[in-house]
């Protein structure tokens, strides 16, 4: 990975016909995961672009893609890194702020298992199998999640609000890249009123998404010396 090449995949998540997580407005409006994900992909691009780092993008619009097609266009599109983007729908009403999700064959949590569980439910996935990626690449990827999501949250956690105990585990569909890096942002809850505020304040958007491409720039930078 050198300076020039390194690419970032952003993936907001769902679309098209799967919206996500959603919750119902008074006037029959609703407010759908897959909507604030594809805003936030574009501030985090932005602030990437703004940066000097490459990106691309598994869906740019309102469309279906599957899980297992996001995880294969982050490998054709030449990534190094993929940053899958979401908010999370807890039955604890509780429960707020960012976290940082990275794979793991079981959770590290009730929350994350429950997380996990809707986010691959949403579409049905056979990704199952590492194929053939080695071993040592799994693990090299694996830990370069793990310092990311690090990264990220101690970036965020300057500025913004994170969950309890925001680095979490879980068995991601969408986080099965094996080779390369690969994190689930979970941005904040919709059952939540502070997090649904501050989902659709553009000024919390540009400060989160500032703080992201900060720690992958960090990380990255940290790689390379
Ligand atoms: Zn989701």
């Amino acid at each position: 990975m050198s300076e020039n090449n390194f690419v970032v995949v952003i993936d907001a998540g769902h679309g098209g016909r799967d919206p996500g997580a959603s919750l119902a407005l008074e006037h029959g409006q609703f407010i759908a995961e897959k909507d604030i994900t594809l805003t936030m992909a574009k501030a985090l691009g932005k602030a990437l672009g703004d940066r000097g780092i490459d990106h691309v993008f598994t869906r740019k619009d309102d469309r279906y893609v599957g899980l297992d097609e996001r995880v294969h266009l982050a490998q054709q599109l030449g990534g190094d890194i993929l940053i899958s983007l979401h908010v999370n729908m807890a039955r604890r009403a509780t429960a707020s702020g960012l976290s940082v999700y990275t794979l793991s064959h079981s959770a590290s949590d009730k929350l994350a298992e429950d997380f996990a569980q809707q986010e691959n439910s949403s579409i049905g996935t056979n990704l199952d199998d590492a194929g053939i990626v080695s071993q040592i690449l799994q693990q090299q990827a694996a830990r370069g999640s793990d310092e990311l999501a690090t990264a990220m949250i101690m970036s965020v956690a300057g500025h913004g609000e994170i969950l309890e105990r925001p680095l979490r585990k879980a068995n991601f569909a969408v986080l099965r890249a094996y080779h390369m890096p690969a994190v689930l942002v979970e941005l904040g809850f919709l059952s939540h009123p502070g997090d649904l505020d501050l989902l659709f304040d553009p000024a919390w958007r540009s400060k989160t998404s500032t703080a992201l491409a900060d720690a992958i720039m960090v990380w990255h930078r940290n790689l390379v010396d």
